[in-house]
């Protein structure tokens, strides 16, 4: 494991020798309660900084601002005017991209050579394809045809924004899942109190300067630091929160939909994963086996939609196995900052457990690691590239999300068993398959039960593309045209003409 690394810019050390504050109607302020909590690196523990520590006060604080905003300046901006600002963000992004990058790795402990190349970049697509949206959100005219109403009708639709809106989010793409949600939330007008991880809170501070910088009026977007229990409970619950956008594990996507029913706010969930990757015997071998990796060692493994159970078909599965395990064990794995690191820790000590604790759960249930199998060093969080093989499709590292960098490797036979197996889950999320063989790969995909199907590629993401989870994955669509469903309402305007 690689230990040296160069030490942090000006500008971050600058930002973090002071505690990170909330972003509430424009202003950074402390807790009203002046708690804070230490946010820490993974690559060695230590206390990056303080952070507030937000509590019921501050979230009534932020949800009035929201309220105040959407009916002040920017509710009467033109659309033109928010798509010129959304534009802006993301140039501003792309002008910071070495001090967000720097910040996203330290806290998450991702490479910075990757945060560099995809988070800080695919956040500015976001916004510049989002800022497109504002102009372009269109209503129909429709015939009145109901033989309930004769008569002459003029009938037509307006998209208004749904209002305040509540987005938390994981810490697996700290910044990449604020643009995700704050993008077409506010191409679409509406406002928004950002919650971020407890993890993972710096990159979203900086993410407010940049917001402020590009011309958002005060309060539209309010960030409210602190954990889910406090923060993220009273947001989905409050009755002036008019939808809550989540990004995170399954289980607290439960209790978002059971605080939501008070006011019955709209829930969109993006949840976990558990997806298939599919290797027939005809694909490109070297590609797959290049891409199963990818599939799942990239980020840590903490992608949820990582390829996490890898089917080979049995004629190619030992060379498969074997490719994919060579290149885990030699994956530079170490110091985020280090410009050799390919994977660096995941992202706390709880999660370093919640790994080990998997590890040892299928090691007692039979399977083997043919690489890898536990914890890399005593410092941080680092946890080795593992393959696991002789699973059966009950054990627990099968079955649950592990959400680190660790495959189970599983030979299949038949393309109609493969397709039930892959679809034997809880999840939906997403699905790869390799093959070169055209109407296979489309007839599998068909029967896939998962919202994104990658043929011959993995982890392609664009904001043009629908995202989003079958069965426990999820409810709703992130993305495209698809994701401003989601952060408008239709209102049907009918008039009986004279
Ligand atoms: P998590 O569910 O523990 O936390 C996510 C967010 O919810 C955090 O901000 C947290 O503070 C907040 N939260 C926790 N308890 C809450 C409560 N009771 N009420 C309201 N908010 C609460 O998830 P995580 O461990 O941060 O992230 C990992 C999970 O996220 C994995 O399951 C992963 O698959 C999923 N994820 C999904 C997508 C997707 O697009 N589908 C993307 C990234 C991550």
């Amino acid at each position: 494991m690689t230990t040296t690394a160069p030490a942090p810019s000006p500008e971050v050390s600058d930002f973090l020798a002071s505690p990170v504050l909330h972003l509430i109607d424009g202003r950074n302020v402390p807790s009203a309660s002046g708690e804070v909590f230490p946010t820490v690196n993974p690559c060695n523990g230590e206390t990056l900084t303080q952070v507030a520590f937000g509590g019921d006060e501050d979230v009534n604080r932020a949800v009035s601002a929201a309220r105040r905003a959407l009916d002040g300046p920017w509710g009467r901006m033109t659309p033109a005017q928010r798509s010129k600002i959304l534009w802006r963000v993301g140039d501003l992004l792309e002008e910071r991209v070495e001090e967000f990058a720097l910040v996203e790795a330290l806290d998450n402990g991702k490479p910075l050579t990757y945060a560099r190349l995809v988070d800080v970049p695919l956040s500015a697509d976001w916004f510049r394809y989002m800022a497109g949206w504002p102009t372009k959100l269109e209503g129909s005219t429709i015939p009145v045809t109901s033989t309930a109403a004769p008569g002459d009708y003029l009938a037509y639709t307006v998209r208004e924004p749904v209002g305040v809106v509540a987005a938390i989010v994981a810490w697996n793409f700290p910044l990449l899942l604020a643009a995700w949600k704050l993008s077409p939330a506010l191409a679409a007008g509406n406002t928004v109190i950002l919650k971020p991880a407890e993890q993972t809170p710096l990159s979203a501070a900086l993410l407010g300067e940049v917001l402020r910088e590009a011309g958002i009026p005060d309060g539209v977007v309010n960030i409210v630091q602190g954990d889910g229990e406090n923060v993220g409970a009273a947001l989905s619950a409050h009755p002036g929160v008019d939808k809550v956008s989540f990004t995170g594990s399954t289980e607290v996507g439960r209790h978002i939909v059971g605080a939501a029913r008070g006011n019955l706010k709209k829930v969109t969930l993006e949840l976990g994963g558990k997806s298939p990757n599919i290797v027939f015997g005809d694909a490109d071998i070297d590609a797959a086996i290049e891409g199963a990796a990818m599939a799942i060692f990239f980020n840590q493994g903490e992608a949820c939609e990582a390829g996490s159970r890898l089917f080979v078909q049995s004629t190619v599965y030992d060379r498969v196995v074997e490719g994919v395990a060579e290149i885990a064990s030699t994956l530079k794995v170490g110091d985020s900052l280090d410009p050799d690191t390919q994977m660096g820790p995941v992202v706390s000590e709880k999660q370093l457990d919640t790994v080990l604790g998997y590890l040892d759960s299928g090691r007692a249930e039979g399977a083997t690691a043919v690489t890898g199998g536990g914890r890399k060093g005593d410092v941080g969080y680092f946890v080795e590239p593992t393959v696991l093989v002789d699973t059966t499709p009950n054990m627990r590292v099968v079955k649950e999300e592990i959400f680190g960098p660790v495959v189970t490797a599983i030979p299949f036979d038949d393309i109609d068993d493969i397709v039930r197996t892959a679809n034997d889950t809880e999840y939906g999320l997403a699905a790869g398959i390799w093959t070169s063989d055209v109407s296979k790969a489309h007839n599998v995909a068909a029967g896939i039960k998962a919202g994104t199907v990658w043929i011959n590629s993995y982890h392609v993401l664009d904001p043009a593309l629908p995202f989003g989870g079958y069965k426990q994955s999820g409810w709703g669509r992130e993305h495209g045209a698809a994701v401003l469903d989601a952060y408008t309402e239709t209102k049907t305007v009918i008039l009986k003409k004279g």
